[in-house]
Formats: C-alpha cells, sequence, structure tokens
C-alpha cells in the first residue's frame, strides 16, 4: 500500500460500532463495564477494553493505530506534547546514574528537558555527530540510550539514521530518534533501524496547528534486558512489547501526560492529508530555497536539498525528493533579521513548524533564549538567523512576500557587502 493510501486505509475501517469514517470523539473520562471481572481484566491487560482516559481512550487509541501503522512500528502511546512524549520516552527506561548521548543539533525545548534530567542524576553528552569516533570515548556501562533528529531543528543537519542505527547497535544501545520535522512521509526510521520513534504530532501530523501533542512508537526490536534497565525489570516478560507495556502501564499512566480526545481527533482527521501536505510543504520549501540563495543580502541559505548544503549527500539518499518544510536564512545581523520579519506580510512570527501557513522566528532571542553560546553555536543558532517554515500556499505569493522584505531591509540596513 502506498503512503497516501496508508493514510486512509492502512490498519482501520470504519467504526466499529457506528460506521463512522473517522472514529467519534470519545469525550469521556471513564468507560462503565457490565461485571467486576470484566474490569479486573481490562485493569490486568487480560480483555481488551477502556477503563479510564489517563490509561487509554478509543479515539486516542484510534490515532495511536494510524501512527503505528505508517512508522511501521509495534506499538503507540499518544501523549499530551511532543516534550512529554520524550519525557516518558527517557523516564521509561532511565534511572539516576544513566547517561544519555544525543546530537547536539537538537531542538531547544529538548536541551532544556536533558538540563531538568540532571537534577534526576541523569546525563546527557552532546556529540555533533553520531560516528564511533565521537562515540567511543563516551560510551561506558552508564550509557542507555543514543538520541537524534532526524533533520535537527533549525540546523536543518540531516542524521543517516542507517548508519547511526549500526554504529548504536554495535555498542548494544537503542536509539531513540525524533521524526518530528520529517514525518513518516519523507522517512520511517523504524525501517532503517531506529528503535522507538518520537514524534509532536503539534506540527505536520495535525497540520493546522489546532492541538499540541506527542506520540511515542516502539519498534519492538529492541532486546531490552532488566541487567541493563532495572527499572523494565518486571516488564521484561513482555518481550518485544517490554517498552510499551511498561510505558502504558506505569510510565504514561503514572505521569499522567495523557492526550485529550478532542485533541486526538483533530490528529486524526489531519493524519489523512499529511502526504498531500508534506508534498507542497517540500516543493514550496526547495523552491523558496532556491530563489533564495539568488538574492543579495542574504549570507547564507539552509536546507537539506540545496546542493551547497553540507547534508545534500545523505539528504538525497535517504529522502529522494522531499527535504522536508524548513529553511533557514543568514541575513548578517539581527537588527536585518529583525527588521526582515516585521516586514514580511503572509509569513507569521510565530515559534512553530508544520502549519499549513509559512512561519518565521528568530530562534536565538526566542526558543534558544535560555541556552547558552556554545549549546546555540553547536545547535546552528545565530543571531542573525531566522528559521521559516514554509506553507503550503501558492509558492508565488510567499516568493514576492520574501523579495519585497529582502528589498526593504537591504535599502534601510544595508550589510555594506
Ligand atoms: C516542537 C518540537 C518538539 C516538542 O513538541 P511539542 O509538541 O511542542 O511539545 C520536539 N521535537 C521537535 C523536533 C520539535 O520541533
Amino acid at each position: 500500500m502506498n503512503f497516501d493510501t496508508a493514510l486512509l486505509h492502512g490498519n482501520f475501517g470504519t467504526d466499529e460500532t457506528t460506521g463512522a469514517t473517522l472514529t467519534p470523539v470519545y469525550q469521556s473520562s471513564a468507560f462503565g463495564q457490565e461485571s467486576a471481572e470484566k474490569i479486573e481484566k481490562i485493569f490486568n491487560n487480560q480483555a481488551a477494553g477502556f477503563a479510564y482516559s489517563r490509561i487509554s481512550n478509543p479515539t486516542v487509541a484510534a490515532f495511536e493505530k494510524r501512527i503505528t501503522f505508517l512508522e511501521g512500528g509495534l506499538a503507540s502511546v499518544a501523549v499530551s506534547s511532543g516534550m512529554a512524549a520524550i519525557t516518558a520516552a527517557f523516564l521509561n527506561i532511565l534511572k539516576a546514574g544513566d547517561e544519555i548521548i544525543s546530537k547536539s543539533s537538537i531542538f531547544g525545548g529538548t536541551i532544556d528537558l536533558f538540563k531538568d534530567l540532571e537534577n534526576l542524576g541523569i546525563k546527557t553528552h552532546y556529540v555533533a555527530e553520531l560516528n564511533e569516533e565521537e562515540l567511543r570515548p563516551l560510551i561506558n556501562e552508564n550509557t542507555k540510550a543514543v538520541f537524534a533528529e532526524t533533520i535537527g531543528n533549525p540546523k536543518l543537519d540531516v542524521t543517516d539514521i542507517k548508519s547511526a542505527a549500526d554504529i548504536i547497535h554495535g555498542f548494544g544501545l537503542p536509539f531513540i530518534l525524533d521524526n518530528t520535522t520529517a514525518t513518516p512521509f519523507i522517512v520511517k526510521g523504524i525501517s532503517l533501524g531506529a528503535d522507538i520513534i518520537i514524534n509532536s504530532s503539534s506540527k505536520y501530523i495535525n497540520g493546522s496547528s489546532n492541538s499540541v501533542s506527542g506520540i511515542i512508537t516502539d519498534s519492538g526490536n529492541y532486546k531490552w534486558t532488566a541487567e541493563k534497565y532495572p527499572v523494565m525489570r518486571e516488564y521484561i516478560k513482555f518481550g518485544k512489547f517490554a517498552f510499551t507495556a511498561k510505558l502504558r502501564n506505569d510510565t504514561y499512566r503514572n505521569i499522567g501526560c495523557c492526550l485529550s480526545p478532542m485533541n486526538a481527533f483533530f490528529n486524526t482527521l489531519g493524519l489523512e492529508t499529511l502526504g498531500l501536505r508534506m508534498e507542497r510543504h517540500c516543493s514550496n520549501a526547495l523552491n523558496l530555497a532556491q530563489v533564495l540563495e539568488q538574492l543579495k543580502g542574504i549570507k547564507e541559505v539552509n536546507y537539506p536539498l540545496l546542493i551547497t548544503s553540507p547534508y545534500y549527500g545523505t539528504a538525497k539518499k535517504q529522502f529522494g525528493e522531499n527535504g522536508g518544510g524548513i529553511l533557514t536564512i543568514r541575513l548578517y545581523t539581527k537588527q536585518r533579521a529583525f527588521a526582515f520579519i516585521n516586514r514580511l506580510k503572509y509569513a507569521i512570527n510565530i515559534t512553530n513548524i508544520g502549519d499549513t501557513k509559512t512561519l518565521v522566528i528568530h530562534p536565538s532571542s526566542t526558543i534558544y533564549a535560555h541556552s547558552t553560546a556554545e549549546e546555540k553555536e553547536k545547535a546552528g543558532v545565530y543571531d542573525d538567523l531566522i528559521r521559516v517554515s514554509v506553507g503550503i500556499e501558492d509558492i508565488r505569493d510567499i516568493l514576492d512576500d520574501f523579495r519585497q522584505a529582502l528589498e526593504y531591509v537591504n535599502s534601510e540596513f544595508p550589510t555594506g557587502e
């Protein structure tokens, strides 16, 4: 089944009780059962069914099922945000004294989370690339997982998933991949060896920015052991379901980061058009990047599928024609960057990506406001950098908008080039 068909017919049919083409919104906190025996079985995972929406909910389950199919995983757990997904995935396997290795070019919120985890005794080491040379010196008996983003937000570096997974598995570790910026439309991380996939479904999956949410998809491929992951001891018996069983029955349920049924419904609704939207996001972004490269007053244009990108080869090999919907530009100074943002007519100045509308942000003064100069540099965040999440508008209008803003900035604040 091809991707656009899978979005509509994957592993699900119409709603079992009503025939509705999308599972309706079961806006209910709890679900009554006909007998004490039945609810006992549900609580003990011996029968299918629903008890309480912090544990599971039919509308949320319908969304999880679709993402599991699209990512090619074993099971998914949907949560209240992308950050909750990353938090729950790590707390599911780690304890004080453990260590993580992460690429440094990751989302600012995730860097902040890894700082918080230090207070719980969990240390993160950063590397620029997931290769033997960088990883080997950092790995010891406390190292428990390696983390990266498919396309770093906003550095736009591309992780070679297959190569990274092989190296990480060579060290006996699981590979946790944040696929938010790519989505399963561009690449399915599990098919290339990633063990756990994170998606902030607030972004492209939802598509029109109406719900904050996240989802964790387990491949079932990593062999968890009680020796290495003592917090998982009770769940090892579930075999390939160990990670999800612990997540659903313990971490997710006890943290309480459940997704609301209404937001799950909006996500499923948005998901059905993911392929159509991503095609347009990707072609618009490539088009805009290529045009901006030719204009005066721009120091640098970054987009994975520009031949000038250091990640062009990996992007082409792994993604084919679709390099994602995000690009960044550098305008020489912060003053020019601010003036440019203020001058844009259609592009909205906002901290978000993956909306149908074109969005821009100055990451250094916003998302990375809590980061040190060194962290910013490693994440590819500079004072003159603007991140653009290219929408699905008619590209001619977006091109005009960017051209007029640049002309204005060049005349008011010349670079002196
Ligand atoms: C937005 C984002 C997150 C966090 O997701 P929320 O839904 O906002 O909590 C995590 N990773 C990446 C790559 C993101 O872009």
